[in-house]
């Protein structure tokens, strides 16, 4: 079995909206509550979150934007933009999921955990360096990058974005730098509107921005695919020092805001295909941050199979060939072949 860490708090549902909102902290209620079941119960190692610093959130955001978030601590409810809301415990909230993902990073890095989730909130992929956007703070995944490569001096990181929205802030951080890779699947054209196809970096970070926007459809054999077809031989070429999943769980087949079929056994498939060309590019060190999610049975049910095929209690022969099966050509024969044409410059693998 694989020594697999998560990172939970209580903190992190102090982060509370005053009207409904779909990020709400129930969220992390039903998945805290999972984690006390009996099948899942002391079979994970626990992290202890921290704070991430000042100088630690400025790996990515720019003092000013820092400042305007820390100058909602104690205050009432505000909102940063039309979707995402300040109140009163937020700053410090958002700073512990930062924080709390770094010491997951500290954890993996060191040998004593082979792979991590951290279960934090507010999420981060939409955050950019100098706004808040879609539910985000901090850019949770991309500050644990910039961390992981600082930090612990690695050289290479890849990031994968499974979430339903694309991720704009975590592209747009490392979009002229080729020692962090970011591949994003996302629903098309959605919000946040960014993740075209020819969006593929710039400068010394060309080629290194991947993006496989969809219609909505897809399902785990449709995922799997452009997994296998896309990421898997890029994964295997880059060869990263770690490898971060936004997991983001709205690809969900009953979720509230996508039009994904994605099931708990696809995503156990996908956490697979994952955990296995890691183990080939840096045994196995994977870091998974969740991102969003809104079904919450769903969430439940799809983050339990995630983490048991972190451990190895499920899947462990490998990825579930069966899927493949029903895969619907008609859905992405044609976004597959877009995205090889304009990544194939850059990947001799492709
Ligand atoms: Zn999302």
């Amino acid at each position: 079995m694989a020594h697999t860490g998560i990172v939970r708090d209580n903190r992190y549902m102090d982060h509370v909206a005053n009207t409904y909102h779909p990020e709400s902290h129930q969220r992390l209620e039903v998945l805290y509550g999972m984690l006390q079941e009996t099948e899942m119960k002391g079979k994970f190692i626990e992290v202890q979150p921290r704070m991430a610093t000042r100088e630690e959130l400025e790996l990515i955001h720019v003092p000013r934007y820092i400042q305007l978030v820390a100058s909602t601590a104690g205050q009432a409810c505000t909102m940063l933009d039309p979707d995402t809301y300040a109140c009163s415990k937020s700053y410090e909230t958002a700073k512990l999921a930062a924080g709390g993902t770094l010491v997951a990073v500290d954890r993996v890095l060191g040998g004593e955990l082979d792979n991590a989730f951290a279960f934090v909130r507010p999420p981060g992929h939409h955050a950019e360096s100098n706004r808040a956007m879609g539910f985000c703070l901090f850019n949770n995944v991309a500050i644990a990058a910039g961390y992981a490569l600082k930090t612990h001096k690695l050289r290479k990181a890849l990031i994968i974005d499974w979430d339903l929205h694309h991720g704009n802030g975590t592209q747009h951080s490392f979009y002229e730098r080729a020692d962090v890779l970011y591949f994003s699947t996302h629903q098309f054209p959605y919000y946040p509107g960014t993740g075209y196809v020819n969006e593929v970096g710039s400068g010394t970070g060309k080629g290194f921005t991947v993006n496989v926007p969809l219609s909505p459809g897809p399902g785990d054999a449709e995922y799997m695919q452009i997994f296998e077809d896309i990421l898997e031989p890029i994964a295997m070429e880059y060869k990263p020092d770690i490898v971060f999943v936004s997991a983001g769980f709205d690809i969900y087949y009953q979720d509230p805001l996508g039009g994904m079929q994605v099931t708990p056994e696809g995503f156990a498939n996908l956490a697979k295909i994952v955990l296995e060309f890691a183990k080939e590019t840096c045994k196995g060190k994977v870091v998974f941050v969740l991102e969003g999610g809104y079904h919450l049975d769903g969430l439940r049910d799809s983050v339990k199979d995630v983490l048991k095929t972190m451990r190895g209690d499920i899947l462990a022969g490998g990825r579930d060939e069966n899927i493949r099966e029903g895969v619907d050509h008609r859905m992405i024969d044609d976004i597959i072949k877009k995205v090889k044409e304009a990544q194939k410059p850059f990947w001799k693998n492709l």
